[in-house]
């Protein structure tokens, strides 16, 4: 038996022992070396957006060492070969490959996709000591000699801020962009525009500690959420982008006041990159009149597909020693006191908090 970090009930989370079950032909059976908590585990928890039968074991951020080979797998989803002590890098969703918008619109959330498997079946899940990889499942061989905690440290943050700038038109050197939230997606979308080349990054949050950590990224000025009207905002965003506004806006916020605020920031022939909203369900007032007045587009994204995985597993183990990844690590749990590191990320104090199944 295995140990998992299990939600049994709306807000109830316990350490259980699950079966470790053998990995089926084309799969993978890993142990967890580090897995991420992430806002998406505190939605599931207290059952915000979404239905998914219980037990489940919580968990979709995750490195591991490979374990055991199912047959005839013998390579990552980049064609590199793999095997039994690798660390890899998944990603937690399995396409079907069969449905219009994995085929013709060759895009995604695939409309068929297998989510989260109950507790005591196997499962991919990452709050456990084994992660159990179907066939299908897209991973990737971690580069040798890279940082664990780096390419742990935004998490899915980081893909979902790979793929969601990617597919609003991807930030072009010298453009000028605001990012709305300074969680592990604003500093996400913060390190994207970064090593992108833009020429001023304006991360905007109530939590100056993490207005720091922006700026470590590559935030060129933050503003405060608290201290500052909307109108003293927009002012100072013109600022420091000129008169035609900013490029590009990322929605990394995660709350609804949010997008009216992007809309008001957002530039001349801007883009509005909406990554956060997943679990803001709700309605709020905005200005349609702007968007044709600016030339504005919104586009909104998730499930990033498997590549930006890999592209953020190689960006995070390129900018490893570069940026102070790994530091933004603040919290670290084993499976027993899993309840704690959701209470963790919940409080706000901590900027990325990780489930370590080797702390006893
Ligand atoms: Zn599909
Ligand atoms: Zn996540």
């Amino acid at each position: 038996m295995a140990r998992a970090a299990v939600l049994i009930a709306e807000g109830v989370v316990e350490a259980r022992e699950v079966p470790i079950f053998e990995p089926e032909a084309g799969g993978l059976l890993l142990r967890v070396v580090l897995g991420g908590v992430c806002g998406t585990d505190l939605h599931m928890i207290h059952r915000l957006a979404n239905e998914f039968p219980l037990p489940i074991i919580l968990g979709h951020e995750g490195v591991g060492q490979i374990e055991k080979l199912g047959d005839r797998m013998d390579r990552d989803s980049a064609g590199e070969p793999v095997k039994v002590g690798d660390l890899v890098y998944w990603s937690p969703m399995v396409a079907c490959n069969q449905c219009y918008t994995c085929t013709i619109l060759e895009s995604s959330p695939c409309t068929e996709a297998a989510h989260f498997a109950e507790a005591d079946q196997p499962s991919w899940c990452s709050h456990a000591d084994y992660a159990w990889l179907p066939r299908g499942m897209s991973f990737f061989k971690v580069p040798e000699g890279a940082s664990i905690d780096a390419i742990m440290a935004l998490g899915c943050a980081l893909p979902t801020a790979v793929g969601s700038i990617d597919v609003a038109g991807a930030i072009k050197f010298g453009e000028t962009v605001v990012v709305q939230g300074a969680g592990p997606v604003g500093l996400a979308a913060t390190l994207v525009a970064h090593v992108s080349g833009a020429r001023e990054i304006i991360v905007i949050d109530n939590n100056d500690m993490r207005l720091e950590r922006a700026k470590q990224l590559g935030a060129t000025a933050t503003l405060s959420l608290d201290a500052l009207s909307p109108d003293e905002r927009k002012a100072a965003v013109m600022d420091v982008c000129g008169r035609t506004g900013p490029n590009m806006v990322v929605e990394a916020a995660g709350s609804l006041p949010a997008f009216p605020e992007g809309i008001f920031l957002g530039g001349h022939n801007g883009r509005y990159c909406v990554a956060g909203l997943w679990g803001a369900a709700g309605e709020i007032p905005t200005t349609p009149r702007e968007l044709v007045l600016k030339n504005f587009t919104v586009r909104g994204s998730m499930a990033p597909r498997p590549k930006y995985y890999y592209h953020a597993l190689h960006l995070a183990a390129r900018m490893a020693d570069k940026l102070p990844l790994a530091e933004l690590i603040t919290h670290r749990f084993g499976i027993g006191q899993a309840a704690d590191a959701y209470r963790a990320v919940q409080s706000g104090e901590a900027v990325k908090v990780v489930i370590d199944p080797s702390i006893p």
